[in-house]
This record gives C-alpha cells, sequence and structure tokens, in this order.
C-alpha cells in the first residue's frame, strides 16, 4: 500500500489522534510539518505562541524517532511540499486536521482543490473539537445550520459519546530516507525560549492534577483569580499537545465515582460545560466562517463601536485604574494566559466602558496569548460584546468594582499582577457609590493610575447609545444592566 502525507497543523501529538487514524486507514504515515507564512505569521505575533509551538513540535519529533520515523519540516506553501514528498515517497495522498477559522479554512479548501488537481487524495479530518460540528447538527437537525445558542447545544453535546483514537503503538509510521529541514525555533519567529512545558506529557500531568484536585473544586476555584486554579489546559488544546476528546471522556468517567461527594460532581460537569462551549465555538465558526470578523448578529453589524478612545492605550497596557481589569491584562502580558473570569470582565470594559470594537481588544489579545484559537477568540470577543451567539437580552456590562469585590475581595490578584500595589494591603473593590460593600481609600496607591473612566457613567452612555441604535436593553427604571 502507498504511503499518505500525514500534515500536522494544530495537532502536535500522536495520541488519541483522529487525522492519524484516518491516514493509517490509506498506509503508512508520513509525517510532515510545514511552516507557511500565514504559520510564521501566526506565531511571530505572540512570541510565547512561538516558544510553545516550536517546543511541542520537537517533542512531537522525539516521540516519531522512539518510533522508528521522524518529522519532515520544510518551510514553503503547504500544496508545493506535500506534492514534492508524495513524488520522494510515493504516497497516494494527504491528510490534516481541520481549521476552524475561515482564514485556515479557505486555506484548508485551497489545498485540497490543488492536491486533487495533482491525483493526490486529500483527506481533512476534525480532530480539534470533543464532537465533530457535523454530529452535533445531525443530532438535531431541527437547528439547521448549527447551533446559534449554547443551551440546546449543550444539551445535545452532553448526550453524545466521545470516540476515541487512542492505540499509538499501532499507527503505522513510514521510515523515509528524507532530509528535513531545521526544527523550528523561537528565534526565528522574533521569540525567545520561554521556559515552557508543551509536550503531551505535560498536558497529561495537568490534566490529571486537575481531575485529582482543584477540579473538584471548580465551582468554587474558577471564580477566584488569585487562586489559579484553572485547568490551564487551554494552550495543549490549542496546539493539540492533548485531544479534547481525551480531555472530556476522562472527565466523564471521572464524574461516573460513585465516591464523589455531590459538590465535586457538579465541579466536574461545570468543568464538561466549558469543554462544552469550546466545542461549541469552534462549530459556530465551523457554519458561520464569515462570523470571524463580522458580528455574527446581522443587525449588530452597524452598531457604533469605535476603534479609537482617549483610554484605549491605558487598557493595552493594563493602566485603566480598574484592578481586575488591569490585573488580568497584566497576568497576559507576563504569562501569556489570562484567568478566564477576568477575561470577560476585561473584554467587558473594553467593549462598554470605551465603547471600542470587539476586533480591536481581539487583535489586541492576539499579540500575547498562547493558545493560536482565532476561531474561538472570535466567539469569546463576541459573546462579550453581544454581538455574537449570545441571546442575552441587553449587554453584558461588568462593573468592573462589584466584580473585583465578588472575584477579588482580599486584593491577592490585583497585588500578584500589579507592581504599584505589591505592598499595599487590604482589598481594592474600591467605590464612591454609597451601596458599596467595601469602602477602601484610594491613597497610597502610589504610581498607579485613578480611573480613567467613570464606570457608572460611561455605563448609562453606553445604554443609552444601545437603546437609540434599537438594541434591546433593560426598561427604564429597571435595575441597571451592570453586573
Ligand atoms: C474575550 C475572551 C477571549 C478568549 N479567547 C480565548 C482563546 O483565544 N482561546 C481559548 O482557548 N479560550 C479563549 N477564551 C476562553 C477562556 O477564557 C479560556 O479558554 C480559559 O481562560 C483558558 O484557561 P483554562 O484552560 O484554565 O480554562 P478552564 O476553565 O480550565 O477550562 C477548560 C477548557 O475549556 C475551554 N473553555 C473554557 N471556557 C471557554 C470559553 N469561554 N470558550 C472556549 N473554550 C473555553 C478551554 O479549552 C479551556 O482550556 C476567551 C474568553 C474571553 C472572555
Amino acid at each position: 500500500m502507498a504511503p499518505v502525507v500525514y500534515r500536522f497543523v494544530r495537532d502536535l501529538r500522536i495520541d488519541d489522534h483522529a487525522g492519524l487514524a484516518a491516514a493509517a486507514a490509506h498506509g503508512e504515515i508520513v509525517p510532515l510539518l510545514v511552516i507557511d507564512r500565514a504559520l510564521e505569521a501566526r506565531l511571530s505575533r505572540s512570541p510565547r505562541r512561538a516558544a510553545f509551538f516550536c517546543r511541542a513540535a520537537a517533542a512531537l519529533d522525539a516521540s516519531l524517532r522512539r518510533r522508528g520515523s521522524a518529522l519532515i519540516v520544510r518551510r514553503s506553501p503547504a500544496g508545493a511540499a506535500i506534492r514534492h514528498l508524495a513524488r520522494a515517497t510515493g504516497a497516494s495522498g494527504a491528510a490534516w486536521s481541520a481549521s476552524y477559522d475561515r482564514t485556515g479554512m479557505l486555506a484548508d479548501g485551497r489545498l485540497q482543490a490543488e492536491l486533487e488537481e495533482a491525483r493526490l487524495r486529500a483527506t481533512v479530518v476534525h480532530d480539534a473539537p470533543a464532537l465533530p460540528p457535523e454530529e452535533t447538527s445531525a443530532a438535531r437537525p431541527s437547528e439547521g445550520y448549527g447551533y446559534r445558542a449554547f443551551v440546546p447545544y449543550l444539551d445535545v453535546w452532553q448526550k453524545l459519546r466521545v470516540a476515541s483514537f487512542e492505540a499509538p503503538l499501532l499507527l503505522p509510521f513510514a521510515r523515509v530516507a528524507v532530509q528535513s529541514e531545521a526544527l523550528p525555533s523561537p528565534e526565528q519567529f522574533g521569540a525567545r525560549d520561554f521556559e515552557t512545558e508543551a509536550t503531551p506529557e505535560a498536558a497529561w500531568g495537568a490534566l490529571s492534577a486537575f481531575l485529582g484536585g482543584s477540579g473538584l473544586h471548580y465551582a468554587v476555584t474558577a471564580n477566584v483569580p488569585a487562586d489559579d486554579r484553572t485547568s490551564h489546559l487551554s494552550a495543549h488544546l490549542s496546539f493539540g499537545t492533548i485531544a479534547a476528546r481525551t480531555v472530556v471522556r476522562e472527565v466523564r468517567d471521572r464524574c461516573e465515582d460513585p465516591f464523589l461527594l455531590v459538590e465535586e460532581r457538579h465541579s466536574l460537569r461545570l468543568f464538561l460545560r466549558s469543554l462544552a462551549m469550546r466545542d461549541f465555538f469552534l462549530q459556530l465558526a465551523w457554519h458561520h466562517p464569515l462570523s470571524e470578523d463580522e458580528a455574527l448578529q446581522e443587525k449588530m453589524r452597524s452598531f457604533p463601536f469605535v476603534k479609537k478612545h482617549p483610554a484605549l492605550e491605558a487598557w493595552r497596557t493594563g493602566r485603566t485604574g480598574y484592578t481586575l481589569v488591569d490585573a488580568g491584562i497584566r497576568q497576559l502580558h507576563a504569562t501569556g494566559w489570562m484567568h478566564p473570569r477576568v477575561r470577560a470582565i476585561a473584554a467587558s470594559f473594553l467593549c462598554f466602558d470605551l465603547g471600542v470594537d470587539w476586533r480591536v481588544g481581539r487583535a489586541e489579545w492576539d499579540r500575547y496569548t498562547i493558545e493560536d484559537d482565532p476561531a474561538l477568540a472570535g466567539g469569546n470577543w463576541q459573546w462579550i460584546a453581544g454581538v455574537g451567539a449570545d441571546m442575552a437580552a441587553y449587554p453584558r456590562i461588568y462593573n468592573p468594582y462589584k466584580q473585583a469585590r465578588r472575584f477579588d475581595p482580599s486584593g491577592a490578584y490585583a497585588r500578584t499582577w500589579i507592581e504599584e500595589l505589591a505592598h499595599q494591603p487590604g482589598a481594592f473593590g474600591v467605590s464612591r457609590r454609597p451601596d458599596a460593600q467595601i469602602e477602601l481609600p484610594l491613597f497610597g496607591r502610589e504610581g498607579y493610575p485613578q480611573p480613567v473612566i467613570d464606570h457608572d457613567r460611561a455605563a448609562r452612555e453606553f445604554l443609552t447609545r444601545y437603546r437609540r441604535f434599537g438594541g434591546v436593553a433593560r426598561p427604564a427604571g429597571a435595575r441597571p444592566a451592570s453586573r
């Protein structure tokens, strides 16, 4: 049987791998890593992303070598790389895992056409989500072209079985005598080699530790940014050093443990909900590729978000004077990751307090996140901005004071990431409002800015603009739509 080229993309492992399983059905696998212009651009944008990718690629090469094969690296357009390699090895075709962002999907389509024209079989496989979009769609055909609302999606997602492609020892990798170019290094992308754990072993380690500990208290710990006890699996899932399928199956199995306390099972189910959210946004992007740069909600496409604001630079640099927002942004700059709870608050601040376009925020964070998920970033930014899949009846305006009091009541998170506050005692959930639960003096915050904007006023002004535009906001007299 002729071999098959397998092109690794964001699936840098060999375990539980839908793409490798599909390729192996046709013949021995010739493993290929293409560094084309598009990937180079994505990696050059975020130095920590580049470092993670390079480590993961090196780990993948090492594990292929243990199986008598090796990663063949090419720095050229994917079509040319695959055609040359197929000629050199006699391969009958190529397989790879699907992209979910619009740019990637268009590139997948072009590559497929190019290979078929060259009489090579092109197989594109769903590997990134735990459940492929077609499977969830088929389960409830009445939803039509994918799901636009999360609740019915979750209902279906929870009931479907997640496939398994375990048994990497049975995968037939080809021993080909083809020269490879050098493995990618962070320097190639203008980055340095940040210390990063980007291997499947590290991903498994993180998952096991999480399921044996903080995962059992996720309902509480996911709301405490200072404790930093969410799973930290997002970069691993993004680059595929662990399969989402594996994670979902492990968590579902853990839920079956009869000795779990009710709260522990509840926590694990909430964690599964987070994983379902990931699949939800992937299927949304898959079925609505236009929504990457355009609001999913047609009526919101012309909403007058601004591109510039006098306080935009303060938001970018974590100097808004709102501690939770600033701490989150500084955590992102320092680590390439921001706590999930804080992401929502910092994003809401940009879209509603400053009225700035969600695409500006998405592009800004893309320069720092390790995760490389245009589809997930876009879906979440649209969700927060109230222009995407979330069908909330009014904009999700978070009150940064209330949020700080609720999620960082001791100020520990702010102190960790905001250098100017590192030695300030007490909490920072300060408000001048009479209904404030905690009143603390603002003095002594040397070097730390005063709030760049009055939140209450900004929220009111935004809602006025929103109502004028024709959005459904809460009726006048109801509690303000600021959480
Ligand atoms: C404005 C904004 C932008 C975001 N951009 C990204 C992004 O580019 N890439 C990304 O993976 N996540 C993104 N998220 C979702 C979420 O914040 C991160 O997945 C989470 O911070 C990762 O930390 P964790 O792995 O410890 O999460 P956990 O709480 O441990 O969750 C486990 C996994 O579930 C998935 N997940 C959880 N929440 C979401 C969600 N809302 N959407 C999609 N998947 C989710 C992730 O894969 C995550 O690793 C964004 C959220 C917001 C509000």
